[in-house]
């Protein structure tokens, strides 16, 4: 229980709904950001985040956060919708230059290929041998999940159902029928190059036989036709952290489709919706919640029940007179913040009058009415 701390603040209910904290914010970029600079500015980021290296319990949410405003900053489209969102709300502040970087001639790098890039960076998935000239890596997954706002405050576990590429369980990813085994590539004799002699010249061409891999199956395996992998369904567990906010994209390393023929696996991203809460909203860091008051409740006192981020309900003793409109901030709790700590949990107090009032009614109000003016007037 704690005791409802009535402060009259003026009623400035956010008039800008912006869901997530400013992208730009996020990266800690200029508006005017190339997206080159973006780019250098989320490798910089997320190698310090990256929850591989960063055992921080907020890592792997500022990672998700982080993601998030990449992809935004990345795509021109949703870049330019949040340019014109701040630009309405700044305009006055007049932080807003206008005009947004050419994207034309830029190269879009998705953040899994960042992710890729940094793995190889980190030499994780050393354990995976990949000299062997047929070794691929899988490719990266995308998918997404739907929690409420209750378990995005709190944290939660989900299970995923997934299509991926699994190992071969008849040929345990080696390829070949039962048996039998690779053999070097007689075309080839193993270099993956054919060689064709026209006069004196001397060519070096890809090997078409063993597609330059120097060695051939001559029996592959009928389960995965020699691929090494096949498509399965696979239950994944992910771990959506608390805090997590809307649209933020999680990472599971090594959960994408399987590498062919001993290659790395690639990852699973898994952006995540927020399902919006029928009483709680979400701005910026802080959850805001509106605590309808009755007459009675808002003149004398009382004592009201409200849910919260726990999932629980908690008693508030309303201390008399509360203004409707008036806040009560409690302070840390709100949900895990990206950049550590929590957010508030804000009470807004509403009076709730009746839709009809009965004749009796009427009179008492009439009355009230009479002796709050009496009241006035008689005061010194
Ligand atoms: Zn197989
Ligand atoms: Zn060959």
């Amino acid at each position: 229980m704690f005791l409802g701390r009535l402060r009259c603040a003026a009623l400035f209910r956010s008039s800008v709904c912006l869901a997530a904290r400013d992208a730009y914010s996020v990266m800690g970029l200029e508006r005017s950001a190339s997206p080159q600079e973006v780019k250098a500015r989320f490798r910089v980021l997320a190698k310090q985040y990256h929850p591989d290296l960063n055992t921080d319990r907020n890592a792997s949410l500022k990672m998700a956060e982080l993601t998030s405003a990449y992809d935004t900053l990345m795509d021109p489209k949703r870049r330019a919708a949040l340019d014109q969102a701040t630009a309405g709300a700044s305009a006055g502040a007049g932080g807003y230059t206008g005009g947004f970087p050419n994207f034309e001639n830029d190269e879009w790098v998705s953040p899994s290929q960042m992710f890729s890039e940094f793995s190889d960076l980190f030499g994780r998935n050393s354990q995976f041998r990949q000299p062997d000239s047929t070794a691929a890596r899988g490719e990266d997954v995308s998918t997404n999940v739907e929690i409420s706002f209750l378990e995005a405050a709190q944290g939660c576990e989900k299970m995923i159902s997934l299509r991926l590429k699994q190992t071969c369980p008849d040929c345990r990813g080696s390829g070949a029928r039962e048996g039998t085994t690779w053999s070097k590539c007689r075309v080839c004799k193993g270099t993956g190059v054919q060689r064709k002699e026209q006069g004196i010249l001397s060519m070096g061409m890809p090997c078409q036989r063993c597609r330059s891999r120097g060695v051939v199956l001559d029996h592959p395996c009928r389960g995965c036709n020699g691929e090494s992998t096949r498509m399965m369904p696979r239950e994944i567990r992910v771990n959506v952290p608390a805090g997590v906010r809307n649209l933020m994209e999680l990472r599971v390393p090594g959960a994408g489709h399987a590498g062919c023929h001993g290659g790395k696996a690639g990852h699973l991203f898994v952006q995540v919706k927020v399902l919006p809460h029928e009483r709680f909203r979400l701005l910026e860091n802080d959850v805001h919640l509106d605590v309808p008051l009755t007459l009675r409740e808002a003149l004398l006192g009382g004592e009201v029940s409200i849910p919260t981020l726990e999932g629980s309900s908690e008693r508030l003793v309303i201390q008399a007179p509360a203004q409707p409109g008036a806040t009560t901030v409690l302070r840390g709790r709100g949900p895990p913040r990206p950049a550590g700590g929590r957010g508030n949990l804000v009470l807004h107090f509403l009076l709730q009058l009746p839709r009809s009032l009965s004749n009796r009614q009427v009179e008492l109000i009439e009355e009230f009415d009479d002796l709050s003016r009496t009241k006035a007037t008689s005061a010194p």
